[in-house]
C-alpha cells in the first residue's frame, strides 16, 4: 500500500514538474514516506531522519515526511525533527507540490487533515509495474479496529471509491496493454458496505468483463467479510486467480477475542473450508502475530495447530508490538520479548516446511505463468507468477515477457518454482 501511495505521489510530483532521480546526490527534494504498523518500521525512519539530517546540511535540499507517521505524530513531528521542511498525512498526498513550493519559499507546510477525504482515489500511479500489472485502490481505511492495530488512527474510517470510476480506470489500463490488476483496500472485501453502489462480488464480476485484462487478485481480506457470493466468485469469475490472502492473527479463540477480530479460530477453519470446496487448488495465504498479550504456551500451541491444519502457502508472522493509542497496549500480562521471538522462530519453522513442501508438489506439473521480467537469479531466465501467486523462474526469450506461456515445473523451493517452458507443437504441449 505504501509503494503505491509513493507512485501515486511520484505521478503528482512529474506533472508538477518535477523529475524523479534515484541517488540522493542532486536531489533538490527528498520525500521520506513511512509505515508505523509496528514499532522496528519506526525505529528505523528516526535513525534514516539522523542521516538525512546532515545530507540536508550539507546539499541544502528540502526534506519532507509522508505517510502513517505523519499522521500519527501531526504537528508534534516538527517538535522531534524541526529540521524538515514539510509533512502530509496519507489522505493529503494529492497536496504534495504545494507542500514543496511552500517549503521552497521557507514556509513549513503541514496537513494532516480530514482522513475521509477521497481525492487521493484520484491520484493514478506513475509507473504501473512495467505495464505488465498494478494496484488499483478500490478503498481506504478501516472500521474493525483490531486492539492491536494503529491503522484505523492513521488511515481513517473506511470509504469505498465509486465503482465507476474503478472500472473506468482499469479500462484505461487494459488499453495500454496491463494484464493483471490488484484491488487494494486495508479491508479490501467490505467493499461498498452498506453503499448503495455494486457490492464486491459485483465489482469483481465487472472487472471479468473487461477485454485485455487477463489476471484479477485483491489483497487483504477480512475473514469476517468472506461472504458466500464472495466465495462463489471463485472457479466462476475465470479471471480471478486462485490466491486469497486471509489473516487469521492467532489460532486461539481467547486471544482472537482480545485482539477483537470478530471470529473464532473454528469459524475461519469453517471458511477457508468452504472456500476449499469451491476452489480445490486455491493457494492461502495469511498474517499472523506471535506474543500478544495473554497468549500463553497452551494458545501458542494453538497457532501452530492452526497452521498445520489448513496448510498455508506462506504467512507473514510478526512479533506483537505495542502501539499508541491502540487498546493492546494497555492489556495485562504482555509476554516477554525472547518468548515472542522464540516462538516466531518456531511458527517460521514450522511454516517454511509446509511452505517447502507445497511447493514440491508441483513438481511435474504444468502452471500458467504471466512473464514479468527477467528473473534475479539470472540474465537469461525469465521470472512469473502462477495464478496461485507462486514464483516461477524459468529459460525464455525477453519477447516473452508480458505474456501468459505454459511452464512445466521441475523443482519446488522455499520461495519460488524452477520451470522449463513448454513447447506446443500443432497444439499439442510435448
Ligand atoms: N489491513 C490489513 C493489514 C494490516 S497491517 C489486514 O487487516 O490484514 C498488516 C499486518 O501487520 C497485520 O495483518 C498484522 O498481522 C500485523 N500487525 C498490525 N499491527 C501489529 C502490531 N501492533 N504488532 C505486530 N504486528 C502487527
Ligand atoms: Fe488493522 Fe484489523 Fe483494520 Fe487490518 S482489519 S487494518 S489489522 S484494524
Amino acid at each position: 500500500m505504501n509503494e503505491h501511495d509513493m507512485e501515486k505521489m511520484a505521478s503528482i510530483l512529474v506533472d508538477g514538474g518535477n523529475e524523479r532521480i534515484t541517488a540522493i546526490d542532486g536531489a533538490d527534494v527528498v520525500i521520506v514516506n513511512t509505515c508505523c504498523v509496528r514499532e522496528k518500521a519506526e525505529q528505523k525512519f528516526y535513525s534514516l531522519m539522523g542521516r538525512l539530517r546532515i545530507i540536508k546540511k550539507r546539499q541544502g535540499l528540502l526534506l519532507g515526511v509522508t505517510g502513517c507517521i505523519a499522521q500519527m505524530e501531526k504537528e508534534q513531528i516538527m517538535d522531534r525533527l524541526p529540521f524538515i521542511d514539510f509533512s502530509l498525512g496519507p489522505s493529503s498526498i494529492h497536496r504534495i507540490n504545494e507542500a514543496i513550493s511552500s517549503a521552497a519559499a521557507k514556509k513549513t507546510f503541514l496537513d494532516f487533515s480530514d482522513n475521509g477525504c477521497t481525492t487521493p482515489f484520484l491520484v493514478k500511479p506513475l509507473d504501473p509495474k512495467g505495464s505488465i500489472k498494478t494496484f488499483v485502490t478500490i478503498m481506504k481505511g478501516c472500521n474493525n479496529f483490531c486492539s492491536y492495530c494503529i491503522v484505523p488512527y492513521v488511515r481513517g474510517r473506511e470509504a469505498s471509491r465509486e465503482s465507476r470510476d474503478i472500472l473506468e480506470e482499469i479500462q484505461g489500463l487494459a488499453q495500454k496493454g496491463l494484464k493483471e490488476v490488484t484491488l487494494l483496500g486495508q479491508n479490501v472485501n467490505s467493499y461498498n458496505k452498506g453503499k448503495d453502489d455494486l457490492p464486491f462480488p459485483a465489482l469483481l464480476e465487472a472487472i471479468n468483463r473487461i477485454d485485455g485484462i487477463e489476471r484479477i487478485r485483491f489483497v487483504t481480506s477480512h475473514p469476517k467479510d468472506l461472504s458466500p457470493d464472495l466465495i462463489d466468485c471463485f472457479g466462476r469469475l475465470e479471471k480471478l486467480c486462485e490466491h486469497i490472502h486471509l489473516p487469521f492473527q492467532s489460532g486461539s479463540d481467547k486471544v482472537l477475542r482480545l485482539m477483537n477480530r470478530g471470529y473464532t479460530a473454528g469459524e475461519y477453519v469453517d471458511r477457508l473450508n468452504r472456500l476449499r470446496e469451491r476452489s480445490p487448488g486455491i493457494a492461502i495465504t495469511a498474517d499472523c502475530i506471535v506474543g500478544f498479550p495473554g497468549e500463553d504456551e497452551k494458545a501458542f500451541e494453538d497457532t501452530m495447530e492452526l497452521v498445520e491444519k489448513i496448510g498455508f502457502d506462506g504467512i507473514f508472522s510478526f512479533v506483537y508490538s505495542p502501539r499508541k493509542y491502540t487498546a493492546a497496549s494497555t492489556l495485562p500480562d504482555e509476554v516477554p520479548r525472547d518468548i515472542g521471538f522464540n516462538r516466531l522462530a518456531r511458527l517460521q519453522g514450522l511454516q517454511k516446511s509446509i511452505t517447502i513442501r507445497k511447493n514440491r508438489a508441483f513438481e511435474g506439473k504444468q502452471v500458467e505463468v504471466l512473464v514479468e521480467n527477467v528473473s534475479k537469479n539470472s540474465e537469461e531466465d525469465l521470472m512469473g507468477r502462477t495464478r496461485t501467486n507462486k514464483i516461477v523462474n524459468f529459460r525464455g526469450d525477453r519477447d516473452m515477457i508480458g505474456t501468459l506461456v505454459r511452464v512445466g515445473i521441475v523443482k519446488g523451493y522455499a520461495n519460488s518454482l524452477k520451470g522449463e517452458k513448454l513447447e506446443i507443437e500443432g497444439g499439442i504441449i510435448c
